[in-house]
């Protein structure tokens, strides 16, 4: 995990708050299915699970806009997201070894 391109580029905190934002929109649709039980929550279900996705879609945001290769100006995250099948492109970008643009 040291040797990833991410953590020696001083980037590692970046999927961690990633993944603080994936755990948030969890929360918020456990919230919504409770809610949907019967349960009062502050925002209620219809604004508990119209969060959902704007939890979900800030995450994946900020992973792409966030993640920079100081060296070409680069956007790693985004190009494997956008070329990456579902389920694998975290890991991907978590086992990054160089810059996929520049090599850094
Ligand atoms: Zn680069």
């Amino acid at each position: 995990m040291t040797d990833s391109w991410l953590e020696r580029t001083g980037q590692g905190w970046k999927i961690k708050i990633f993944w603080l934002l994936i755990g948030a929109t969890a929360l918020l649709l456990l919230g919504a299915i409770v809610s949907a039980n019967g349960v009062e929550l502050p925002l209620g279900m219809t604004g508990l699970a119209l969060l959902v996705p704007v939890g979900g879609f800030s995450a994946l945001l900020w992973l792409c806009a966030g993640v920079v290769c100081k060296t070409c100006g680069a956007h790693p995250a985004w190009e494997i997201i956008k070329g990456a099948t579902a389920g694998s492109w975290w890991i991907q970008i978590e086992s990054l070894s160089a810059c996929p643009k520049c090599g850094d």
